[in-house]
């Protein structure tokens, strides 16, 4: 069951620069051009919010938030206009330096949304490009997991790169008190076409992606899955989340995440799932459009699984 309502939050992109390299960084493409909400926008809206209260949570995010000099600074601002949640959006580096990890808690930051790419150094880091940003990002969450009011979240993006880690990279966490979510995010390229050929066929997935979601579980923690199929996940189709924040970002972006061509599937006029994604336009080109394992969702099917849910 999802314990954080994303309806409650809102996403300010704050920063487009980045010191990693991932080779799944979706906007890799695009940081340089994209331009981050200025310092007038943030202040309207922490105006607004003190006016409105329509928002408890703000999640202040970019290509990588820490590079940003004033962020606690932000953070304070955000508290003292009443926000009673401030998350950040991080691939965790920096977190590794317990006077920086607390100078943010200190300055508010009670939620760490964080990058965990591998399972461990050599897979995580090859991933990221950079030697010595697995260590960095593990030592964080274990400095965050020392303090009693934080909470931590971990993404970990599910690529050809990383799929059959996934089991793993929930072991490798599973000393750490404080992470309540992990999420699994399915790799998109932004473009029609999977140029690096990262999208791992979602039949391949599954029974690492339900694995992990198993093991993740129980070991008490809430499990987001984002962008696969929720036919395909059986049992597991209410971890399928694809709600967000609302998000301010600049409008740019959202001319290259039209090129993904989301919601195509062959049975997208009957099914009624209200959360699949379908499948995106470079999916297709690489695996086709599993329309001999794909099955629209009915209502009574929703229902049963929403019993079911009820009843354990
Ligand atoms: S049938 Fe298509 S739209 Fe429906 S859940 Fe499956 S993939 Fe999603």
């Amino acid at each position: 069951m999802a314990i954080y309502d994303h309806s409650k939050y809102v996403s300010l992109t704050m920063e487009f620069r980045c010191n990693l390299k991932c080779v799944h960084c979706m906007i890799e493409g695009t940081m340089d051009r994209l331009v981050p909400e200025s310092d007038e926008s943030f202040h309207e809206l922490l105006a607004h919010n003190s006016r409105t209260r329509q928002w408890t949570g703000l999640i202040l995010t970019g290509s990588e938030i820490t590079l940003r000099r004033d962020l606690p600074d932000l953070a304070r601002q955000a508290r003292a206009a009443g926000f009673n949640h401030v998350r950040i959006q991080t691939h965790g580096m920096h977190l590794g330096r317990r006077a920086y990890s607390e100078s943010l808690v200190e300055a508010g930051v009670d939620e760490f949304f964080v990058s965990v790419a591998g399972s461990d150094a050599l897979s995580h880091d090859k991933i990221t490009t950079v030697k010595g940003s697995f260590d960095k990002t593990l030592r964080g969450l274990e400095i965050l997991d020392e303090y009693p009011d934080v909470a931590t979240i971990t993404n970990t993006v599910v690529t050809e790169a990383s799929y059959r880690l996934l089991p793993a990279v929930v072991e490798r966490l599973a000393h750490l008190k404080r992470l309540t979510q992990m999420e699994f995010w399915l790799y998109w390229p932004m473009t029609e076409t999977d140029e690096k050929r990262l999208a791992a066929n979602h039949l391949d997935v599954l029974p690492y992606l339900k694995e992990a979601a198993a093991m993740a579980r129980s070991l008490g923690r809430s499990v987001e899955i984002k962008n696969f199929p929720e036919c395909l996940l059986g049992d597991d189709s209410s971890l399928l989340v694809n709600d967000q924040p609302q998000l301010f970002i600049d409008p740019a972006f959202w001319d290259e995440f039209a090129r993904n061509g989301f919601y195509q599937c062959p049975y997208k006029d009957e099914c009624k799932s209200t959360q699949c994604l379908g499948l995106n336009t470079a999916y297709i080109k690489r695996h086709g459009d599993h329309s001999d394992h794909l099955v629209p969702m009915n209502k009574s099917l929703t229902k049963d699984i929403a019993l079911r849910e009820t009843m354990v």
